[in-house]
Formats: C-alpha cells, structure tokens, sequence
C-alpha cells in the first residue's frame, strides 16, 4: 500500500506515548500516514529503532543527535567517541536516515555569540559545528539522507553545507532541513545544495512562512507533525501525533493554492524519493 502522508518528523519515543503509543501509531496509519521516528541522542535513536522494529510497514526511524544536547564541556571527545556506535545502528534496515542533527544557537544570546571574549558560548558553538560535522561524514559514509534541526544558525549551516557538497558529488538524495525557519533566499539555498524544507503544525496557527512557500518548488516541500509538539490549531489543546499530518497538508495547500490531494502526493512522492530505504 502507498501512503497518503509521509510525517517526516515524529518523536515517537517521547515519554507522552509511554502509555498508548500503539493506538497513536495505529491511528496514523489508519489515516494513511506513515512516519519516521526521530533519534535525539543515542538511547532516543536506539529506541526509535525499536519501535519502527515493532510495525512492519510505515514506521521508519532516524538516527541522530540533537545540537541542545551537544554539552558545552571542554571536550566532545565523548560524544565523537559514541559516533562509532552510531556507525552501526546506521546499518539497521529500518533506519532511513541520519537525524535529527544540525545547529541551534537559540540559547547563546546574540551579542555572545561572536565575542571572543566568551569563552563558554564559542565552545558552545564550536562544538556543535564539530559534531555536525561528523554527522555530516556519517551522512555521506553510509549513504543516508539528513534530517536538519537548524535554529538562529542558517548562515553558518549553510557554510558547512557548502563545502561538503564539494566531497559529496553523485550523493543526490540529501535531506530535509526539518520545522523550516528561514526565508526564501535561505530557502533557495539549500534547494541549490539538492535539500528539501519541511513545514509543521505552526502553519496552522496564522500567516506563518507564506513567502517561502509560494516560492518553493514542488519538488521541494515536505510536511511532518514535529509531534509531540507543534500540534496543529484544530487540536490544539491535545498532544500532537502522526495523524495530525493532514492538517498541515491542508494549511500548506491553502497558501499555494492547490488541491489538498495534490499537495499530499506531491509531498509524499518527495518524501519517498529522499528516504530511498522506505520500500514502496
Ligand atoms: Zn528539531
Ligand atoms: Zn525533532
């Protein structure tokens, strides 16, 4: 069966779902939505492992380390050690992607982040660059497309993103860059380095990113749920899931001016051709 929706970015082992994340999953994929859980660290990835282990279609999972959790110790040398460990859950056949990975200079204030003079928010900074880096290595070596967590910090990414393209000719299916905060020239950016951009539930919530989207390519456009947070206005006083894809659909549909059905097709077929290890 091919799905209506691809969620491209779900948290599924958050500990909101401890108690029925089976009726969360089943719902979706009732609606037709399949999803890719999302690793944050280490233990996340292993567990969403686990639980795309337990559904046999439309639970696919995502391997990765989230910026927040790079500490801003003198050393990473920890968390670069662990990405051996990382190496080999990437050869799992559920795993479909490396993420969510990337940079958020949210919590540096901003007169910090470029003052030499302190010390604790370069290192900060560096140290996310270090380890996005070698997430990025881990993205080419295995083949796997990205799944980008990008937050105060899209020139800098966008750098970094430059210059590996240069070491990874022929790799054209790249990634998405999740819960998009940019604007349309930074958009275009990353359209040009082959990625696609990816729109939540804060669609649903107002004017939110309009001109980025009328801009965007079809090609270019996928939906996730970012669940449990990020819950679409319809169902706003509930967690998110899954299932609630389809409400972004519609939002992203309403602002380009198309068929809620096409919208869907479009985002699935790009969904599908960026994480070439879902089967279809
Ligand atoms: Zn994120
Ligand atoms: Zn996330």
């Amino acid at each position: 069966m091919k799905p209506r929706l691809i969620d491209t970015h779900a948290h599924l082992d958050a500990e909101i779902y401890e108690k029925d994340l089976d009726i969360v999953v089943q719902h979706a994929i009732r609606e037709g939505v399949w999803m890719v859980t999302i690793g944050d660290d280490y233990a996340s990835s292993k567990r969403a492992i686990e639980i795309a282990e337990r559904y046999g279609e439309g639970v696919y999972a995502a391997i990765g380390l989230h910026p927040l959790k790079v500490t801003n110790a003198q050393s990473t040398d920890d968390t670069l050690l662990a990405l051996e460990k990382f190496h080999a859950l990437a050869a799992h056949p559920k795993v479909v992607a490396i993420g969510e990975t990337g940079l958020d200079f949210h919590t540096i204030p901003e007169h910090q982040r470029n003052d030499p003079q302190r010390a604790e928010a370069r290192l900060q900074k560096e140290n996310q660059m270090r380890v996005f880096g070698k997430f990025l290595d881990l993205s080419r070596e295995t083949r796997l497309p990205l799944l980008l967590h990008c937050r105060e910090a899209h020139e800098e990414m966008l750098a970094m993103l430059e210059t590996w393209d240069k070491t990874t000719r022929g790799f054209d299916s790249r990634g998405i860059v999740h819960c998009f905060s940019g604007d349309a020239r930074e958009a275009r950016r990353y359209y040009d380095l082959d990625f696609a951009i990816s729109f939540t539930g804060l669609m649903t919530h107002g004017a939110y990113q309009t001109e980025v989207l009328k801009k965007s390519p079809d090609s270019r456009i996928v939906v996730e749920s970012d669940c449990p947070y990020l819950t679409p206005v319809a169902w706003s006083i509930r967690r998110n899931e899954p299932a609630y894809c389809a409400s972004v659909a519609a939002a992203v549909a309403g602002v380009r001016g198309v068929a809620v059905e096409t919208l869907e097709r479009i985002t699935t077929e790009n969904a599908l051709r960026i994480l070439t290890k879902i089967p279809r």
